[in-house]
């Protein structure tokens, strides 16, 4: 498979899952843009290491995409760094658990802010040159708790439905186009965000961090294993793809089962 050529976003790029994607981007030829939060000097020491490898261009963006202005700022520095945005990957995000009656309203506000807004944000910000190029791939990274819900979840539950109503009214207004939009929705992946979950389970059960962490796996996810940002990569490279180009408007779970059950 061949991305020669093409040029990506992917937010959150500097950890975890958006990391996976952007490295199965480049692998396939993309020049990507990277985004997070980071070590700025030690993010391009090694994604120009890795770039020249691999022989893509690769630039780094820190914007906070929770602020509307830095996404545009973005969208504009890659344009100039690499000439388009033909794949736009809204994969950061943050999590925050609590009973509804004690969210703290400042989470919520982050939450809906960077796991949702900032899809729309983006998206509005890179549709005008994919129509002008009749060409392009947005991928959402929303979550099995896009389709299904967990207690104490409340902001996550909610943006991540949200990302699958966003994403499905980009792929009807984009349907005749060469533009396709659909959401990945991931179950359990070891990543920061969810080893802080673990830790958090370990603490207030009073278990060890290895005992918390199949307790989680099991109790959610019937392959009793986590999916990887490899795998997540691997399916964002074929959405990417000729392959998939009359598959839009949906929510691909990515998740051992788990929304089987
Ligand atoms: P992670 O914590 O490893 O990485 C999050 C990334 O987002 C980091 O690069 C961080 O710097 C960046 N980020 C956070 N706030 C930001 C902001 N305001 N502006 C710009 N960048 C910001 O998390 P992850 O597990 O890799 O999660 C990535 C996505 O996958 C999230 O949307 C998450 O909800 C989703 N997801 C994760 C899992 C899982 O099990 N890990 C499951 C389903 C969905």
């Amino acid at each position: 498979m061949t991305l020669k050529g093409k040029t990506a976003i992917v937010t959150g790029s500097t950890s975890g899952i958006g990391l996976g994607i952007a490295r199965a981007l480049a692998e396939c030829g993309a020049n990507v843009m990277l985004n997070g939060f980071g070590d700025k000097e030690e993010i391009e020491t090694l994604s120009a290491k890795r770039a020249a490898e691999l022989g893509v261009k690769v630039a780094y963006s820190d914007a906070d995409i929770s602020d509307p202005a830095a996404v545009r700022e973005m969208v504009a520095a890659a344009i100039k760094a690499f000439g388009a945005v033909d794949i736009l990957v809204n994969n950061a995000g943050i999590q925050h658990t609590a009973a509804v009656d004690e969210f703290p309203e400042a989470k919520w506000d982050a939450i809906i802010a960077i796991n949702l807004s900032s899809n729309f944000h983006l998206i509005k910000a890179v549709l005008p040159g994919m129509r002008s190029r009749n060409w392009g791939r947005i991928v959402n990274i929303s979550s099995v708790h896009g389709l299904v819900a967990s207690a104490h979840k409340a902001a996550y539950v909610a943006a991540k439905h949200g990302v699958i109503g966003l994403t499905k009214v980009v792929a009807l207004e984009t349907a005749t186009t060469g533009i396709t939009c659909n959401a990945i929705c991931p179950g359990w992946v070891l990543t920061p965000l969810v080893q802080k979950q673990i830790d958090d389970r370990a603490k207030q059960e009073g278990i060890p961090v290895e005992q918390a962490k199949l307790e989680l796996l099991v109790e959610k996810q019937p392959s009793h294993e986590f999916a990887t940002p490899e795998q997540i990569g691997g399916l964002c490279v074929f959405l990417c793809s000729d392959a998939a180009a009359q598959i839009t408007g949906a929510s691909l779970p990515i998740d051992g089962g788990w929304v089987a059950e």
